[in-house]
């Protein structure tokens, strides 16, 4: 019987003081899981740190045959961290983990059970959000009201990253190249079986979070802007409802100055009507803009990443023969996606 392959993801940006605290965790899976007759393996991904992630990651790689290493040409983010990542998974399932601890390994058997009853996207969905400001708890729980309310992809709340994907999910994952990527909705495109698994979220176990609301404001306009174009329709509507408003508006004005005639005045009304419609328009051309932008960069047909040096796991080779020099491919230059 050939076993059952899973492939652990992990992107990483700046996470060296994670990871050394993150991988017995993981490792004791691996061992629980290669008990239990699946073939397990880590791939973590480096996206471009510039601490010495790398270097730690070198090392676990040394000590443990079951590791694969992807090094990104610079960061490109965590969504196409995780593409790459999950683009050199070619076999098996695969299933996605924070670098930061933030979702517990010792999950795993979970994900895995669920994954033999035959579900091919298996999600953690977090139970509260402690250890959160409440303006984060706001606006996330807002985002995914707005989406889930824009979007035709069911997008379901409070989910990240945190998810294990069959062989076939993972495959239909892989032929969506879009590079205006937002995770949550391409694994919700995906489909097939799925299910969630409630759970506690920890706090970060090392460093601080990599998204700012900067990133996350992004993160929800890649995600609404990729998944609906109601922004667009709304554009419309609101230009039909000022072409109204400015319709009944003239009706009055025109009634007036028949009635009781018209000592010319009106500079306030005339200043606030201009700068209405000018806003107005603003914000629809920023719309657009907003579409046209993706569109352009859609167009430009980049590869999504560039891979500086891959290792794969060497599960065969015996343990203490790992000599590094021969274990790394280097694709200098070469575009991977
Ligand atoms: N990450 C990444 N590239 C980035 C930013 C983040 O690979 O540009 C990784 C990061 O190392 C971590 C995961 O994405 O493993 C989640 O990031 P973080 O914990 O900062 O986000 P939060 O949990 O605060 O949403
Ligand atoms: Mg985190």
């Amino acid at each position: 019987m050939t076993a059952e392959r899973l492939t652990i993801v992990i992107a990483a940006f700046n996470e060296a003081d994670s990871l050394p605290v993150l991988h017995p965790r993981i490792e004791a899976q691996l061992d629980a899981l290669a008990r239990d007759g699946i073939d397990a393996q880590v791939l973590y991904v480096d996206d471009g740190s510039r601490d010495a992630t790398w270097q730690v990651m070198q090392h676990l790689a040394a000590a443990d045959r079951r590791i694969a290493l992807l090094r990104l040409s610079r960061n490109f983010g965590k969504e196409l961290a995780l593409t790459a990542g999950l683009d050199r998974v070619d076999e098996g399932a695969a299933l996605i983990l924070d670098a930061d601890g933030q979702d517990p390994p010792e999950l795993i058997p979970q994900f895995v059970a669920k994954w033999r009853e035959g579900y091919d996207d298996i999600h953690g969905t977090r139970m509260e959000r402690e250890g959160e400001r409440w303006l984060k708890r706001v606006t996330a729980h807002a985002f995914y009201r707005v989406i889930g309310a824009l979007s035709k992809t069911p997008i379901p709340a409070d989910t990240g990253d945190f998810r294990l994907l069959s062989a076939r999910a993972l495959h239909a994952l892989q032929q969506l190249r879009e590079r205006h990527r937002f995770m949550k909705g391409l694994f919700g495109w995906v489909g097939y079986n799925r299910i969630a698994i409630p759970y506690h979220r920890d706090p970060r176990m090392a460093g601080s979070s990599k998204f700012n609301f900067w990133r996350l404001w992004n993160l929800a306009l890649e995600g609404i802007t990729s998944f609906s174009t109601a922004p667009l329709r709304l554009a419309t509507y609101l230009g039909l409802l000022t072409a109204l408003v400015a319709f009944l508006y003239g009706v009055a004005i025109i009634v007036k100055a028949l009635l009781w005639g018209d000592p010319v005045a009106g500079w306030p009304t005339m200043m606030s009507v201009i700068l209405f419609l000018g806003g107005v328009q603003l914000i629809a051309l920023g719309v657009i803009g907003e579409y046209l932008g993706r569109l352009y960069d859609e167009s430009k047909q980049r590869p999504l990443y560039l891979v500086d040096s891959w290792q794969p796991a060497s599960p065969a080779r015996p343990a203490h023969a790992a000599d590094e020099g021969d274990r790394v491919h280097r694709l200098h230059g070469s575009a991977v996606d």
